[in-house]
């Protein structure tokens, strides 16, 4: 697993994708060790690296369904899987995020949010009735380069991604149904732990 891994990150750096760094992994492996998570939802699977992740942590009984716009990235992603132990626990759907998630309808205890980032508020929305009481959704590359954060002005092609990601951060910390940790590890990793129904508003 570890030659896998390896591999698929020299794989990720020769052509550049963009898959979770070093710093992001062990703020992501950390939490799914903590959830021990059996169903997980991956909204942008690259080449199947954050999913071999997930699963490697994961419940014993864990099943993955993750959405790639891609056909190439997915076909690579699938390869490298089927080297893993867990190719049958990762299901990848092929499409855009936004339209597979109007079609999907299960209970996720964990959600990884890592696609496209102007869009990660829309997504939010609409995996909401689908976490678990309790459940976790992580959103990858928050803090986006550190313009999010930045007092600076960030490049124009960017201005559009930053403002969002700022607007996602912003709804999720003051969200009343969920306990949100910005990390600064990696690219920013926003980890909100639902509050469960039964509990208190305060
Ligand atoms: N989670 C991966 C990295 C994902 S990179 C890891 O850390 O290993 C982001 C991925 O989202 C890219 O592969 C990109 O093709 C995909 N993506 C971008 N826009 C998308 C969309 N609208 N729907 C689904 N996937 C999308
Ligand atoms: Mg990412």
């Amino acid at each position: 697993m570890e030659q896998l891994l390896k591999k698929m990150e020299i794989y990720a750096q020769e052509r550049h994708v963009p898959i979770i760094n070093e710093n992001g992994k062990a703020v992501l492996t950390k939490i799914i060790a903590d959830e021990k998570p059996h169903n997980v939802l991956e909204i942008g699977t690259a080449i199947g690296y954050s999913a071999l992740l997930i699963a490697k942590n994961s419940a014993d009984d864990v099943h993955i369904t993750t959405l790639e716009l891609s056909e190439e990235r997915a076909n690579v992603a699938r390869t490298f899987i089927n080297e893993s132990e867990y190719a049958k626990k990762v299901k990848i759907m092929l499409g855009d995020a936004a339209e597979l998630l109007d079609q999907l309808d299960d209970r996720y205890d964990l959600i990884f949010i890592d696609a496209a980032k102007g869009q990660y508020l829309n997504y939010f929305n609409k995996v909401l009735p689908m976490l678990a009481d309790k459940g976790v959704i992580i959103a990858d590359n928050v803090l986006f380069r550190g313009y999010v954060q930045s007092e600076e002005k960030p490049p124009r092609r960017y201005k559009t991604i930053v403002a969002r990601l700022r607007e996602y951060i912003e709804t999720v910390t003051h969200h009343a149904e969920f306990d949100t940790t910005i990390y600064e590890n990696g690219d920013g990793l926003a980890v909100s732990h639902h509050r469960g129904k039964n509990i208190e508003k305060t």
